[in-house]
């Protein structure tokens, strides 16, 4: 199959285009010039697929942030970046933006209760959020707060996550009262303790929901709840025949990780049994792994799941609760596919097959409805952030327009000459590899002594020529031969960022997780630049290289602006590129690779004036990161200052120098691990 370069519009537009000072006049034709605008960035970026509705551009060209959708006030992402760094806030910079969140809790609880107005359904949605996926305590506190009025409680994973759930969910001091209360579901391995901790959590007017995954867990279960004499509400966590998809695929069928076969479910109903327990058997619990693409396994899982509920009220389990676990998917191409970066479902289809699937498994068996659980991470927590960091510099494949060769030279240089005059609409491909192959023998010729380093020099030179005369022939046509696939991202520029995506995006180096990123800025100038990211730790993983594309496709190159340089400076006038729906797993999965730190973050909410800063958390400073790996900052500097009182003494050093290292030192110590641009 083909692969498409480029063929959009915006190629029948290159125009003056920083890649094309090769000859540029034989192949471009004569085209009105139509001028950029805001709606040819939209196309390109994709924003209406992903970005609805929390994200647009402006006149200004700038990107817009409509925190609560259509409902309330926007503001302009650049001018906001740009105030903050008067501040003193550096980039890079993780923006949150709780009405994001806010919103992301009622859109959810609105599509379960439309669907339960649309079937009829019986019963009730409780919603819970798994902490893991995002468990900074702002986060954690706004959606305690937000979702309040939903009864919309908690998912813990591990013990560290209970014991923050106990602490944050507010109990419900009328436990007469049900209803208003939010649950808090024990998910994750179990010891004595994390059982002890969520029984008594009981106590304190908490509803812990109890999930056993491993058998064993029953038998601890019922020894400390009759020692406490605390009657526990459990749940099982099923080991569903249904199979996920993409990366969490294998959460599902008989050797996944966790749950219970179904022999193991019903041993656990018969222990219950045996120790007159089994009216603590409420809840049914399943996770058949994260970003569901495909609605059609959305359904399948929760059709086996309703027949497994059925089944155990009928084995006289005292059955309330039917948690479907996580994997509503996010749109992160915008492509509305089943495509792993995408979803060919929205919230409300979602919503809605599960109800209907559960009300009719139901009613079938002429049993009562479950109260429905969700554990909605990803689809709560994404769209809340925005990383956003700054380019440092850009390096371009050199493109220099090569000089006509005279017969005494070098025959791999004649050859490579008559190559780069060939190149036409016929014969691109071939030129293509043929350049390449009198490269490689060029180099070859070198490695044995027959070609000097001026010859290698020009006919590297020649061949760069040879490779952007083509790529401008491929862009132009709709579909190219695969051979020449690889071309764009050779020719890619590589722009440096201000970023680690060890820490800021692990999932994109560690599982080729894709997000969309695009300037902030500059949005009504056309990008003419196809480039890369490469981030700023020593390893050469550490870059971006896969961007969305249309209808599921990745490309290789993201289109980026020239940079502007000031007169008289090396450095660039600031370049700003977002990085979008973030705000799921990527911040605790960060590693300090490097030695690259946390970032920055600044929690943004909208008031009727504009918006105002609710908090700033600090990015770590380097004594942070240092004692992180055990060294004392103070200890450090105390050896540098022995150090140079040795130099000073021996003369290697004047005083002068020893007060500037010092003081570099001393500085760096309290300043952020990222680069601080002038
Ligand atoms: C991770 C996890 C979730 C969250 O999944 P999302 O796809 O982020 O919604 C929910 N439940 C359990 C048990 C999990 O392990």
């Amino acid at each position: 199959m083909g692969s498409k370069i480029g063929g959009q519009e915006l190629e029948k537009e290159l125009s003056g285009v920083n890649l094309l000072p090769v000859d540029a006049g034989e192949t471009q034709k004569v085209a009105p010039v139509k001028k950029w605008t805001i709606e040819d960035s939209e196309n390109l970026y994709r924003i209406p697929g992903w970005g609805e509705p929390y994200f647009s551009i402006n006149a200004a060209g700038h990107i817009t942030v409509t925190p609560q959708g259509d409902r309330g006030g926007s503001l302009d992402l650049h001018e906001l970046i740009e105030s903050l760094k008067s501040r003193n806030i550096g980039l890079p910079l993780l923006l949150r933006f709780s009405d994001i969140l806010s919103d992301r809790i009622e859109r959810l609880n609105a599509c379960f209760s439309r669907a339960i107005a649309r079937y009829n359904y019986p019963n009730v949605y409780k919603g819970v959020y798994p902490i893991k996926c995002n468990q900074h305590r702002h986060i954690v506190e706004s959606l305690v707060h937000y979702g309040k009025p939903y009864q919309f409680g908690l998912e813990a994973g591990s013990k560290p996550e209970l014991m923050i759930a106990l602490a944050t969910l507010e109990p419900v001091l009328n436990p007469k009262n049900d209803q208003s209360e939010a649950l808090l579901v024990c998910n994750g391995y179990k010891d004595k303790e994390y059982i002890e901790t969520a029984l008594l959590g009981t106590r304190l007017g908490h509803k812990p929901l109890i999930v056993i995954e491993q058998l064993e867990e029953l038998y601890l279960i019922i020894k400390v709840s009759r020692q406490l004499n605390i009657t526990p509400h459990l749940g099982v966590r099923a080991k569903l025949s249904t199979k996920g998809m993409g990366h969490w695929g294998n959460s599902t069928g008989d050797r996944a990780k966790f749950g219970l076969t179904i022999p193991e479910m019903l041993t656990v109903v018969t222990e219950l049994e045996k120790v007159g327990m089994l009216d603590s058997l409420q809840l049914l619990h399943y996770h058949i792994g994260s970003q569901i693409s495909a609605i059609n396994v959305v359904k399948d899982a929760i059709r086996e799941a309703s027949q497994i509920y059925v089944e155990l009220v009928k084995l006289g389990a005292n059955m309330q609760y039917l948690d479907v676990g996580g994997g509503l998917g996010v749109d992160y191409d915008g492509s509305k596919t089943n495509f792993y970066a995408s979803k060919n479902y929205n919230m409300q289809n979602y919503a809605n097959d599960i109800v209907a699937e559960v009300q009719e498994a139901c009613e079938e068996a002429n049993i009562k409805a479950p109260t429905l659980i969700s554990e909605s991470g990803r689809a709560i927590a994404s769209h809340q952030s925005v990383l956003v960091f700054d380019i440092l510099s850009a390096s371009e494949v050199p493109c220099q327009p090569p000089q006509p060769t005279g017969e005494k030279e070098h025959l791999i240089i004649r050859n490579l000459w008559e190559t780069y005059n060939s190149i036409n609409e016929q014969t691109y491909q071939e030129a293509y590899h043929d350049a390449g192959q009198f490269k490689e023998e060029a180099i070859s010729l070198f490695t044995f002594g027959y070609v000097t380093l001026k010859e290698r020099a020009r006919a590297e030179q020649l061949y760069w020529a040879c490779c952007h005369k083509i790529l401008t022939i491929a862009r132009q046509q709709d579909y190219v031969p695969d051979d020449l696939e690889d071309l764009e991202k050779i020719m890619a520029s590589i722009y440096y960022a201000n970023l680690s995506v060890f820490q800021s995006v692990p999932d994109s180096w560690a599982i080729d997780q894709l997000f969309p990123i695009m300037p902030i800025h500059r949005l009504d100038e056309e990008p003419t630049n196809r480039a890369i990211l490469a981030d700023l730790t020593c390893d050469s993983d550490g870059k971006i290289d896969k961007f969305i594309d249309l209808r599921g496709d990745i490309k290789s190159i993201l289109e980026l602006h020239p940079l502007r340089y000031k007169k008289d400076s090396s450095s660039p006038e600031p370049y700003y590129i977002g990085m979008f729906l973030v705000g799921a797993y990527q911040e605790i999965m960060g590693n300090l690779h490097n030695l690259f730190g946390d970032t920055n973050v600044v929690h943004i909410r909208m008031n009727p004036k504009g918006y105002q800063i609710e908090h700033v958390v600090k990015g770590d400073t380097i004594s942070e990161v240092l004692s992180y790996v055990q060294y004392n900052a103070e200890d450090l500097f105390e050896n540098m200052r022995r150090r140079t009182e040795q130099a000073l003494q021996e003369n290697r050093m004047t005083i002068e120098e020893s007060q500037l290292l010092l003081q570099d030192y001393e500085r760096s110590l309290r300043r952020y691990t990222y680069l601080v641009s002038e």
